[in-house]
């Protein structure tokens, strides 16, 4: 599903130059559920982007279903997304001004889905994720619990065949953490999709097939 090598990106700031990723090399199976762990600044979010198609390597190869997505222009990556990649940020990064709802349909727009289409797959979604009495919420309206949950329905709302989630839970207590967790590996068994989670916690690791550590922009070890 996900084949990576030797990838590396370096970020420029003046004259000084980081080695964010130095050479990774991976590779994830469909329905693969792999945990990403690793020190703050081992890379996890520059490898987590550049497989999700939001950055392009400095070099080395991405091929996700059998395309190599690094050669792919800005528009066919929006695309690409589009069609195949979920992603859930820490932040959730829902539209404050819109509701559940709307938060959640909004993918389904730039992929040419009717509006009652829209709103029967949303319902659908933000129902398995427990959230069918806030349809109509705006995120301040929420819990910070409740808005990572409005934004994981976001990221399965296209059904997408892989899912990039970056310490979903970082900002989130420890129970309402357990029961995320469940959720989005709930989900994602459920629909045989393919996901990689960063995160700082332990506990995470027991809902994975694949935990992989990452150190200095390199992984250090992969335990299956
Ligand atoms: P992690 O997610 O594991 O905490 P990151 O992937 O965010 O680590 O960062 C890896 C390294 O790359 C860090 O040293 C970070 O400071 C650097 N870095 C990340 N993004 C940028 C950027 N846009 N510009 C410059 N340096 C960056
Ligand atoms: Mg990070």
């Amino acid at each position: 599903m996900i084949e990576v090598k030797n990838l590396r990106k370096i970020y420029r700031m003046g004259n000084e130059k980081i080695v964010a990723l130095n050479n990774v090399n991976l590779t994830v199976d469909k329905g693969e559920i792999c945990c990403l762990f690793g020190t703050s600044g081992s890379g996890k979010s520059t490898l987590l982007n550049m497989l999700a198609g939001l950055e392009k390597p400095t070099k080395g190869n991405i091929i996700i279903k059998k395309k190599n997505i690094e050669t792919l222009s800005e528009v066919q990556l929006a695309i690409f997304r589009q069609k195949y990649i979920g992603f859930v940020f820490q932040s959730y990064n829902l539209l404050p001004a819109l509701t559940a709802l709307e938060n959640v349909a909004l993918p389904l727009i730039f992929q040419g889905v009717a509006q009652a289409e829209r709103e029967k797959r949303a319902r659908k979604i933000l129902k398995e994720v427990g959230l069918s009495k806030r349809l109509h919420h705006k995120p301040t309206e929420m819990s910070g619990g409740q808005q990572q949950r409005v934004s994981i329905a976001r990221a399965f709302v296209n059904n997408p065949t892989i899912l990039f989630a970056d310490e979903p839970t970082g900002n989130l207590d420890t129970a309402t953490t357990l029961e995320i967790m469940d959720m989005i590996t709930g989900i994602a068994k459920a629909h045989n999709q393919t996901m990689i989670i960063v995160s700082h916690d332990d506990e995470i690791a027991h809902y994975a097939h694949k935990v992989i550590t990452m150190r200095d922009g390199n992984i250090e070890n992969i335990k299956v």
